[in-house]
């Protein structure tokens, strides 16, 4: 049963080899919390990925190379049971699936991340950065979020735990405490 946790202050307790799918809308700070609670090898970026590939994060002519490699270095690291983290939007079921698919093939839970925060907070911070993703582009997400988050969305996706913060008090709060590693 999927594990809900939406208090201001969070600890997450993640298993570990873990698959963490950020869930948000650009601008909502999946990659600043991926920096702040995971180590940089373990945060696969998909715009780092474009950047890989075409020179501009921007790219989206890029998105399919770069979703390429990502599952491929993501299938590799979740086969040594490394835990990883797919800073992506993965707001479209489909996106999603394909990496619960990977994590099953390797029998390494997922948790989801869900970043809910107000839709004028995340447009003014997308206006506000110096790469702009179009506010229609921003809208769609969010209606995608709508739908991930309704009925039969990711309640129902089977995640081993389910996080959803809805404030930027929230996300501030969300901490992380991993299991000792064993020996
Ligand atoms: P992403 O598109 O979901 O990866 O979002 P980013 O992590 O890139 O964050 C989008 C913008 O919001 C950036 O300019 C961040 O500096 C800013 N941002 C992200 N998280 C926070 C936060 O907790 N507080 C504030 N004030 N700004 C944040
Ligand atoms: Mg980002």
């Amino acid at each position: 049963m999927a594990d809900v946790h939406d208090a201001p202050v969070s600890n997450l307790v993640l298993p570990d080899p873990c698959l963490v799918l950020l869930v948000g809308v650009a601008g909502s700070g999946k990659s600043t919390l991926a920096a702040r609670l995971f180590a940089p090898d373990e945060v696969l970026s998909s715009d780092a990925y474009r950047e890989q590939i075409s020179g501009d994060a921007a790219d989206q002519r890029a998105t399919r190379a770069a979703f390429a490699a990502l599952h491929r270095d993501l299938r590799a690291r979740l086969r040594s049971r490394r835990t990883a983290v797919v800073d992506a939007t993965s707001l479209q079921r489909h996106a999603r699936s394909a990496l619960v698919r990977m994590a099953r093939d390797a029998s390494v839970p997922v948790v989801a991340i869900v970043l809910d925060l107000p839709e004028d907070l995340v447009l003014a911070r997308n206006a506000a950065r110096d790469r702009v993703v179009p506010e229609d582009a921003v809208r769609r997400q969010l209606a995608a979020l709508r739908k991930a988050l309704a009925p039969g969305g990711l309640e129902a996706e089977g995640y081993a735990q389910l996080i959803v913060a809805r404030s930027a008090a929230e996300v501030a709060g969300l901490t992380l405490s991993r299991p000792p590693t064993r020996a």
